[in-house]
């Protein structure tokens, strides 16, 4: 598996991680079978939020990594309504005893509110200096809403910005990577099978996506995955509530595509005109 360093943090993480989101909907052993699984393969970024079955994925997350906290890097998120300085020290606290754990990895704001950034990062820099949390970032933030948000945070304190990218909606590719790159903050793409949109292999784009697989002896979702991690500062968090599946995605992380591999999945799958907004799901 390969690992990237996550922003400015200095930390190491995996390429390719967990997300788990929905996954109170799904049969619980085989989740935890899955993250498990997921974890013994090199997938030790796991991204949840309190949002996710209103804590129920958090508690699922908190029996799957018992006994492995160290190996873990551990993601959630708090609700922009809980987004006040009180009210983050009081979901962070929540959320950590869910997930029985000490600490965070990572804490993100699920996506811009009302609540002032100011006091929002007020909560997240006491939480860190508390050892609660480890970094904090953002999710869903557009090119303006991060650069407001570098501006208060200051420079090298947001880890990251987590945003929808997959091979059908690369809209981040247009401005909010850019400004990744250039402030050293990670891109982590989420529902990067499009969460239930991914391309048909009969359609003409699915493919140019199944026939480099099949050259390189890889699943289409491999190719999807590695395509998404050309650029560096990206990272991506597939769901899977089944080891197969998890196991699957890990394979991703070893997976090297050619340049021609990716021109030819630019043409297949077109970045499109920029709309001056950033999709979300
Ligand atoms: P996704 O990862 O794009 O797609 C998940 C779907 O792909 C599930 O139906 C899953 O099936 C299937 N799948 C996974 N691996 C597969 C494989 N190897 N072969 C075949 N099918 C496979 O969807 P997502 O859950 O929307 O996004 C991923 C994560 O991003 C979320 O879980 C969450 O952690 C995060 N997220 C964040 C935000 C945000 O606002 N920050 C929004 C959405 C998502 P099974 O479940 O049956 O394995």
């Amino acid at each position: 598996m390969e690992q990237r360093t996550l922003g400015s943090t200095g930390v190491k993480i995996p390429v390719v991680g967990q997300g788990t989101w929905q996954m109170e909907t799904e049969d619980e052993a085989g989740c935890i079978d899955a993250i498990r699984r997921g974890l013994d393969a090199g997938m030790t970024h796991i991204d949840t939020a309190e949002m996710y079955g209103a804590g129920a994925v958090e508690e699922l997350v908190g029996k799957a990594i018992e006994g492995r906290r160290d190996e873990v890097f551990l993601v959630s998120k708090v609700l922009p309504s809980n987004a006040s300085y009180s009210g983050t020290i009081a979901a962070c606290e929540r959320s950590l005893e869910r997930l029985r754990t000490d600490r965070l990895d990572l804490y993100l704001l699920h996506w811009p509110g009302s609540h002032p950034l100011e006091e929002t990062f007020r909560a997240f820099k006491d939480l860190r200096a508390q050892g609660k949390i480890r970094y904090f970032g953002v999710s869903n933030f557009d090119q303006a809403e991060l650069s407001k948000a570098i501006a208060i945070a200051g420079v090298n304190e947001i880890a990251c910005n987590q945003v929808l990218y997959h091979l059908l909606e690369r809209a981040v590719e247009h401005r909010v990577l850019p400004l990744c790159e250039r402030h050293g903050i990670a891109v982590v793409a989420y529902s990067p099978f499009g969460s239930g949109r991914f391309p048909a292999p009969d359609g003409a784009a699915g493919r140019v996506l199944a026939s480099i697989a099949a050259a390189h002896g890889v699943t289409p979702r491999q190719v999807a995955l590695r395509f998404l991690l050309r650029r560096q500062p990206v990272f991506v968090i597939p769901k899977a509530a089944s080891a197969a599946h998890a196991l699957d995605n890990a394979a991703a992380g070893a997976l090297r595509l050619t340049s021609e591999d990716v021109a030819r999945l630019e043409t297949a799958f077109p970045l499109g005109r920029d709309r001056g907004v950033l999709p979300t799901l």
